[in-house]
């Protein structure tokens, strides 16, 4: 798109471009002293054709959407491991929103509804922001995830609340229809409360928690935040003749909101609701999976507003979802059940240089272990796997090894099992080729002579099956035909 001369102006091309520069720079610095939640606006919106058709197909695609809840649900089981509620909670009201959304695409009188916006309560790292990436996904709508905790009531030294609006504008690349009905998510909301348990509420949080109040309901927002100077000189500078023809503000009426928090204790606020104190709380405390006894299912919005929630705030959260802890058990299946997991991307980057790695059962549980320790649920999955395999991923591929047998010592001591590999590879190559076969054996539950063993390990010495050892030895296993 070319700068629109304004008329005032037209023929002096030369002091266009330096206002345009010198606001560029204005912005750039308001910018570098700003909170990271500033994005940035391009000075043109762009109009490329085919990116409009793109976008425009999106529009289309959600205009025909027929996705049904156990559809999510069976989509979200491919990534996401456990938190089966929260799954058909979120499959549901999603749904029922992008069916609202739909009809008023198509249908002019639409029917009534409620805004479904949902609130979920659960630790770090057990899925939350993964849930809905991947539903945004599903559904192709753009999504932005932010924490509450950097926004401030005026926005003056954190970020004002309508940054979120302009940055799933920015998302939905400048398409603000698109923008309009996209996914926007706040974690730590439990952290701008006025709590009723401090001396003085906290002001600011409770500010935080109105301004969020209004983009919930049926707000427009301007493409271009108030700091945005070229935005204030033109409208300045602009008549009504020579008003936007394109639309400059982005309604909020149709973006589903998602908002998020640990909310520690909530659980004791709703015990002492229902008993008059805390009876059996540790008992509940000590099995967080257990739905049957978490109190949470018996959550009110009176309990959300003595925690700290606006009660106008907590009820434009009408769909309360708890999310488990992850155990151990998770963790391990999050390594090998979840597509696109942690580790799927430790194989491949070391299969970029032609290195394989088989990890067994014991391993796996290590693993699981490990991270378990470090109470960010899978989040910790993601630094273990470095921690183990750092050295590794430097040293192996300046070398001929292509093969690396992962066991529970290998976890337990990765530098010492390093050593092995660099001091013998050969040695380190057989045995690993050994102890690969017998896991199989054992796993497919055969009877493999020791011959047969010995034959196919020559196979899998041979140079030309570099690469491939896994796959050899999975298929001599399916294969397998008993010999007498
Ligand atoms: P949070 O609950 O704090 O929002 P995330 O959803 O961001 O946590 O999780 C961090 C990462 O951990 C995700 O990107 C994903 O790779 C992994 N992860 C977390 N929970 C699960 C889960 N239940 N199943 C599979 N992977 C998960």
């Amino acid at each position: 798109m070319t700068e629109k001369k304004h008329p005032i102006n037209e023929d002096n091309e030369k002091e266009t471009t330096s206002l345009h520069d010198i606001t560029k720079e204005l912005i750039e610095e308001l910018k570098q002293s700003s909170n990271e939640v500033f994005m940035t606006l391009p000075l043109s919106p762009s109009d490329d054709s085919s990116e409009n058709q793109d976008k425009n197909a999106i529009i289309d695609h959600i205009k025909t959407f027929n996705i049904r809840p156990k559809d999510i649900k069976t989509y979200l089981d491919r990534f996401v491991i456990n938190q089966t509620n929260a799954k058909k909670a979120l499959a549901i009201s999603i749904c029922d929103h992008y069916n609202y959304i739909k009809e008023t695409l198509t249908n002019t009188s639409p029917g009534h509804y409620t805004k479904q916006n949902i609130l979920m309560i659960g630790p770090t790292g057990v899925g939350k922001t993964y849930l809905i990436k991947r539903i945004a996904e599903l559904i192709g709508v753009p999504f932005v995830k932010s924490d509450a905790t950097k926004f401030t009531e005026t926005g003056y030294q954190g970020g004002d609340v309508e940054d979120l609006v302009r940055q799933l504008y920015k998302k939905a690349n400048h398409h603000i229809e698109l923008a309009e009905h996209g996914i926007i998510y706040l974690d730590e909301v439990d952290k701008i409360t006025g709590t009723q348990s401090s001396h003085h509420k906290d002001i600011s949080g409770r500010g935080v928690q109105s301004n969020l109040l209004k983009i919930m309901e049926d707000t427009d927002v301007t493409i271009r935040p108030n700091w945005d100077i070229q935005a204030q000189i033109k409208q300045m500078m602009s008549t009504k003749k020579d008003a936007p023809s394109e639309k400059e503000t982005i309604n909020t009426k149709n973006i589903l909101f998602i908002m998020s928090g640990a909310f520690n204790h909530l659980d004791d606020i709703i015990e002492k609701r229902l008993t008059g104190h805390k009876i059996g709380f540790d008992r509940i405390k000590k099995d967080p999976n257990n739905k049957d006894t978490s109190p949470i299912k018996n959550l009110r919005t009176k309990d959300l507003v003595t925690f700290g929630l606006e009660p106008e705030f907590a009820g434009r959260l009408p769909v309360r979802v708890q999310l488990n802890e992850l155990s151990k058990t998770d963790l391990s299946h999050i390594l090998v059940h979840s597509e696109e997991s942690i580790l799927e991307q430790y194989i491949l980057s070391f299969k970029r240089f032609n290195i394989e790695l088989y990890v067994n059962d014991d391993a796996l549980d290590e693993i699981a272990d490990i991270a378990y320790q470090e109470q960010i649920g899978a989040r910790a999955l993601s630094s273990t796997l470095e921690n183990i395999f750092r050295e590794f991923k430097f040293e192996l591929p300046s070398t001929n090894i292509g093969y690396i047998y992962a066991t529970k010592e290998f976890i337990q001591d990765p530098k010492k099992i390093l050593e092995n590999y660099l001091k013998s590879p050969k040695k380190q190559l057989t045995a690993d080729i050994m102890a690969t076969i017998s896991n199989e054996i054992k796993k497919s539950n055969l009877t493999v002579t020791k011959d047969e063993q010995d034959t196919l390990l020559n196979q899998c010495l041979d140079e030309s099956n570099k690469g491939h050892i896994v796959e050899l030895i999975q298929n001599y296993m399916r294969n397998y035909v008993k010999t007498d």
